[in-house]
């Protein structure tokens, strides 16, 4: 069996408790070097067998994923964040389709979630933006042209940039072009929640020469957005004058 592991944004303790479960019982960990945290390996049982997939191409994954499952024993696949973002997990699941490898997933904290908590930020304000763009600048990998940052910016959502702060030139082209202005507020988090994060508070205009100036161009999301100011409106859900499931407005007497 094979078990696509979240490993979370990067502090240890922020895998998931069935995450840990499962590593701790691994007899093979393959893991996302680049990114996950290296104290999580210490949570191997003894003998167990650790590589490091940052040197591995998929079809030796899949041969030791392949080995492993010969030999009855557990694989965990240990990937950054949460697997299912940017985490190149459909071509090892197809893989194992293809073998009967039997697998199964565990979700995690993906760094979107960690930038938040680092940012202390709501991606959702009432009266700002009810939506976020989770996307890319395009690198070597393409990114279909009704998807480029510049139509997406049209919506005027919040948006998370991943795989994207070696490209901030780009970015900031794409975003005023796509309607943004130009002092639109921008956050950059460098490996949030590792003891090394750093935050940068900036604009779209300002964004490259701030990275350049923080010395930041890799490990980093970039958020963009007017829910980074101080303009939103209030909830419905906690307002006196609103009847919820649960709660009656403050001036509902009365009924059942
Ligand atoms: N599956 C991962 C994303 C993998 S793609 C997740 O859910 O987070 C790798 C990209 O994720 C990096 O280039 C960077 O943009 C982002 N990233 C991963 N960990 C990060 C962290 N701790 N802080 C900021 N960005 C991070």
């Amino acid at each position: 069996m094979v078990y696509f592991v979240g490993a979370g944004p990067g502090a240890e303790d922020l895998i998931t408790v069935r995450g840990l479960n499962y590593l701790r019982r691994a007899d093979v960990i393959i893991y996302a070097g680049s990114l996950v945290n290296p104290a999580l390996l210490e949570e191997a049982k003894q003998g167990c067998r650790i590589y490091n997939s940052a040197y591995m191409t998929l079809e030796e994954v899949i041969a030791v994923m392949e080995e492993a499952e010969g030999e009855g024993l557990a694989t965990v696949r240990l990937h950054t964040g949460d697997p299912s973002i940017y985490g190149a997990v459909r071509e090892q699941m197809d893989e194992l389709d293809r073998r009967n490898i039997a697998f199964s997933i565990c979700p995690g904290v993906s760094s979107l979630f960690g930038a938040a908590s680092a940012l202390q930020i709501e991606y959702t304000l009432p009266g700002v933006s009810q939506s976020v763009i989770i996307s890319r600048a395009e690198g070597r990998t393409p990114v279909p042209e009704r998807e480029s940052i510049r139509e997406l910016a049209t919506h005027q959502s919040t948006m998370v940039l991943f795989l994207s702060s070696g490209l901030a030139g780009k970015v900031k082209q794409e975003l005023l072009a796509g309607g943004y202005h130009t002092d639109t507020p921008v956050a950059v988090v460098y490996k949030a929640t590792w003891p090394e994060e750093k935050i940068l508070h900036t604009t779209v205009e300002k964004l490259p020469e701030a990275m350049e100036g923080a010395g930041i161009c890799k490990t980093a999301l970039i958020v963009i957005g007017n829910v980074l100011g101080n303009e939103y409106q209030k909830s419905k859900l906690y307002d006196a004058s609103f009847t919820t499931g649960y709660r009656k407005k403050a001036n509902d007497f009365n009924t059942d």
